[in-house]
């Protein structure tokens, strides 16, 4: 049996609005493809562990990126290094903002950030709230995955995060505020780290991203990936009523 390690950053102070469902829909689907999984937990003050196969962090209140803050940078070398060497990740929110170069909040507080995003955040005058629906495109055309996608979640954040002119955003805003609420990009991605506002839980709501991160994973440490299928019936549906909701 084949197996891929889950590594989630920080899960008790970092995972709000059902985060923590983005673990359980890699564990079930990377099963239903035919892997074993396997949980690493990272918290503060514990060691870092660089064999993760798949890395997943959440978002979180102010108070909670301040108390990670000193942990993450202290990793943040080798988060680094793991991101060359092309581990996937997902970033939502406050991890998302963390993984740039700082987040200031409403107090004129600075939260540093490791940087692998070239963005910066600082809180704006009104929260984002809402629906949101992006379009991403998340593997190149010459792979068999569908190019451009609709991505759909739910955002809240009082940060605005704007993308230096060399990163590459994750997707583009159809519905709701994305990062900034001004220049229609979502996110941000950089090699095959992603970050994104997206809660929702995202990757229940969105299979195709669960199914590339996974893909991504399984070609970097197997040379190769054969998808099962898959009945997603019921995600095709949450997704069909989610995309009717209001903002
Ligand atoms: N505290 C950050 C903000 O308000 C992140 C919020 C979140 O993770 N939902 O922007």
């Amino acid at each position: 049996m084949k197996t891929l390690k889950i590594m989630c950053l920080y899960p008790n102070e970092m995972n709000i609005y059902g985060d923590h469902g983005n673990l359980l829909a890699l564990q079930k689907r990377a099963e239903w493809h035919g892997f074993d999984t396997e949980y690493i937990q990272h918290e503060p003050n514990k060691k870092f562990d660089t064999s993760a196969d798949i890395i997943i962090g959440g978002g979180g209140q102010d108070s909670g990126q301040d108390k990670i803050q000193a942990d993450l940078l202290k990793n943040g070398a080798a988060l680094h290094k793991l991101a060359a060497a092309g581990t996937p990740m997902l970033m939502i929110c406050g991890l998302y903002q963390l993984f740039g170069h700082y987040f200031e909040t409403h107090a004129g507080h600075h939260i540093d950030g490791i940087g692998i995003f070239d963005a910066w955040t600082k809180a704006g005058p009104t929260r984002l709230i809402g629906n949101i629906i992006i379009e991403a495109v998340i593997a190149s055309e010459s792979e068999a995955i569908p190019n451009k996608i609709e991505i759909i979640g739910y955002e809240n954040h009082s940060g605005l995060t704007y993308l230096n002119k060399a990163q590459k955003a994750f997707g583009k805003v159809v519905k709701g505020a994305g990062n900034n609420g001004s220049d229609g990009t979502e996110g941000a991605r950089t090699n095959n780290v992603f970050g994104s506002y997206l809660h929702g839980p995202i990757l229940p709501k969105n299979p195709a991203l669960a199914d590339e991160l996974i893909r991504l994973a399984a070609i970097k440490k197997f040379g190769s990936f054969e998808p099962k299928e898959i009945d997603d019936t019921l995600a095709t549906k949450a997704r069909d009523i989610a995309t009717t909701r209001p903002r």
